[in-house]
C-alpha cells in the first residue's frame, strides 16, 4: 500500500503560505540530492534558477517522473519541465500525489521504461493534461527546443522534430497549439539565415538603389542619367522627349543597379544565406517547419496503461492481440484470398465498449485494471485459439474469425452476451457494448482493404 502522505522537500527559502510539518527544507540542490529521494519537490526559487534546477532534476532517475512544483514565478523551462504552480496547501499536494502514485506504481511494478519513447509517454501519462512544450531558445540552430525531450533523452541522440512527427503518425501523440512556423536551411537544418537582396541578373551582392525614370511611350526603365541629353529629358530607347511627369514619364519607386554587371532592374532577387553552413538558397527551397506543443493521444494513453499493467498484458496477450498494422495486413491478406477463391469464408467482429475510458478514469487505475481484467477473461471465453484480435483504442476491440461463416458468427455473438453481463454492476453501468460484424466474401466492398474495412465498421460503432 502507498504511504498516505508524501515526503515533501522544499528547495530555497521556506514558503510562508505552506504550513506543513512534513516539509523538509534544503538550501541548495547538492544537499537535496544527497538525501534519499523525496516524493514531491517544491521549488521556492526565482524562475531562472528554478528552470535550471528542473533541467537537472528531470535528467536524473530519482526525480525524472516526480511531481515538482514551482512556488514563485515560472519561465518557459519551468512550464515545460515542472508540474505548474505550487498547490496552496499540503492536502491538495497529497491528493495530486495520490493520483500520480497509483499510476506510478503500475509501471514501476513492470519494467521501468528503458526506451526513450516509453520514458516520454510515461512522463505524460503520469500527469493529467501534460504537454510537451516547445520553447524558444536562440542558442539552438532551429530556434526552438523541447526541454522535456532533451531532459529524457539521456545520452541518446534524438531529433525532436522527426521523433515528434513519427509519434503523431503512430497516433501516440496528438498535436497541440501551433506556436510558430520557422524556415530552415535545407542543407544543414539551421534556422540562422540571413536574407539578402542580390542582382537579378548575376546574383551579386553589391547592388544599390539608383534614381530612375520610366518612359510611358515605350515602357523603358533606366537610370535617370541616361535620360539626360543636353539639358533635356529624352528616352534613350524611343528618343521621345519627356516633358511632363505623370503623362510622359514617372519615377518608379525602387530601382537597383548592379555594381558588378551594371544591370539595371526593378526588383532584386532574395537569397537566404545559411549562417551555419554558408550555403545560399532561394527562399522557396528552405524547409518550412511548424513548431507545436504536443500531448498524449488517446491511443498513447491506452498503450501506457496496457504496457505498465502486468495483468492486462498477460490477459490480452493470451488473446493473440495484434498491433494495428499487423492486424490490417492480416485482414487484407484474408480478403485477397477470399476474393480470389471465394472461400474460406471469414468474419470480423467489432466491439465498442462505450464509456469504458471515462469509467476507468473514474474507477481509478487500480479498480479500472481489475475491471479490464475481468472483461479480458470473458472475451477469452468467446475467442478461439485461431482467432486474432486487435484494439485500436481503449474502447474498440476487433476480432478476426477465420473459417467462420454467418452461422458460426451467430454462435460467437451469443457467447458475447456473457461479456455484456459484466456491465450490469452499478459502478460500471455507464458502459454499454455495441457490436458490428461482417462475413466475407459477401459483405466486402470492392477495392476495400483491411484498414478501410475497419474504418467502415468503426463508423457504424460510433
Ligand atoms: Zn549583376
Ligand atoms: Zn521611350
Ligand atoms: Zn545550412
Amino acid at each position: 500500500m502507498p504511504t498516505p502522505t508524501p515526503r515533501i522537500a522544499i528547495l530555497g527559502i521556506r514558503a510562508p503560505s505552506l504550513n506543513s510539518p512534513e516539509l523538509e527544507h534544503f538550501a541548495d540542490i547538492a544537499s537535496l540530492l544527497a538525501a534519499p529521494a523525496f516524493d514531491v519537490v517544491l521549488l521556492d526559487l526565482p524562475a531562472a534558477y528554478a528552470g535550471r534546477v528542473l533541467r537537472k532534476l528531470r535528467s536524473i532517475p530519482p526525480y525524472r517522473y516526480s511531481l515538482i512544483y514551482c512556488c514563485r514565478d515560472q519561465n518557459g523551462w519551468c512550464e515545460a519541465l515542472g508540474d505548474g504552480a505550487c498547490p496552496v496547501d499540503s492536502s491538495e499536494i497529497r491528493t495530486l500525489w495520490g493520483v500520480w502514485q497509483e499510476r506510478y506504481r503500475l509501471f514501476n511494478q513492470g519494467s521501468a521504461p528503458e526506451r526513450f519513447e516509453s520514458r516520454v509517454l510515461s512522463w505524460l501519462w503520469l500527469r493529467d493534461n501534460a504537454h510537451i512544450y516547445a520553447l524558444r531558445d536562440p542558442e539552438v540552430p532551429q530556434h526552438y527546443r523541447y526541454p522535456l525531450l532533451d531532459a529524457l533523452a539521456d545520452n541518446e541522440q534524438v531529433n525532436s522534430f522527426v521523433w515528434l512527427s513519427l509519434m503523431v503518425q503512430q497516433d501516440w501523440l496528438q498535436e497541440g497549439v501551433l506556436v510558430d512556423r520557422v524556415r530552415l536551411c535545407s542543407e544543414c537544418g539551421s534556422g540562422r539565415l540571413n536574407y539578402i537582396d542580390v542582382c537579378a541578373e548575376c546574383q551579386a551582392l553589391d547592388i544599390s538603389r539608383q534614381p530612375s525614370l520610366h518612359c510611358f511611350t515605350c515602357g523603358h526603365v533606366g537610370p535617370q542619367e541616361n535620360f539626360l541629353k543636353d539639358g533635356v529629358l529624352l528616352c534613350p530607347n524611343c528618343l521621345n522627349r519627356l516633358r511632363h511627369i505623370g503623362s510622359d514619364y514617372d519615377r518608379p519607386m525602387e530601382n537597383y543597379r548592379c555594381r558588378s554587371c551594371q544591370a539595371f532592374f526593378v526588383d532584386a532577387d532574395v537569397q537566404a544565406r545559411c549562417l551555419d553552413c554558408g550555403l545560399s538558397h532561394t527562399p522557396d527551397k528552405l524547409r518550412v517547419r511548424e513548431v507545436r506543443d504536443f500531448r498524449l493521444a488517446e491511443a498513447g494513453r491506452f498503450r501506457c496503461r496496457q504496457e505498465f499493467s502486468d495483468q492486462t498484458v498477460h490477459h490480452f496477450g493470451r488473446l493473440n492481440l495484434l498491433g494495428g498494422k499487423d492486424f490490417y495486413d492480416l485482414l487484407t491478406w484474408q480478403m485477397q484470398v477470399v476474393r480470389r477463391y471465394q472461400s474460406p469464408a471469414f468474419s470480423v467482429l467489432g466491439l465498442r465498449f462505450v464509456n469504458l475510458a471515462g469509467t476507468l478514469t473514474r474507477l481509478g487505475e487500480h479498480h479500472g485494471h481489475a475491471f479490464i481484467d475481468s472483461v479480458a477473461d470473458r472475451l477469452k471465453e468467446t475467442v478461439r485459439d485461431t482467432d486474432r484480435c486487435s484494439r485500436s483504442t481503449e474502447e474498440y476491440f476487433w476480432i478476426m474469425l477465420p473459417h467462420t461463416d454467418d452461422k458460426g458468427l451467430e454462435t460467437v455473438k451469443q457467447r458475447l452476451s456473457r461479456v455484456a453481463e459484466l456491465f450490469s454492476a452499478p459502478e460500471v453501468s455507464d458502459i454499454s457494448l455495441r457490436v458490428v460484424s461482417i462475413t466475407a466474401p459477401q459483405d466486402l466492398l470492392e477495392q476495400e482493404d483491411g484498414e478501410l474495412l475497419l474504418a467502415r465498421l468503426a463508423s457504424e460503432l460510433a
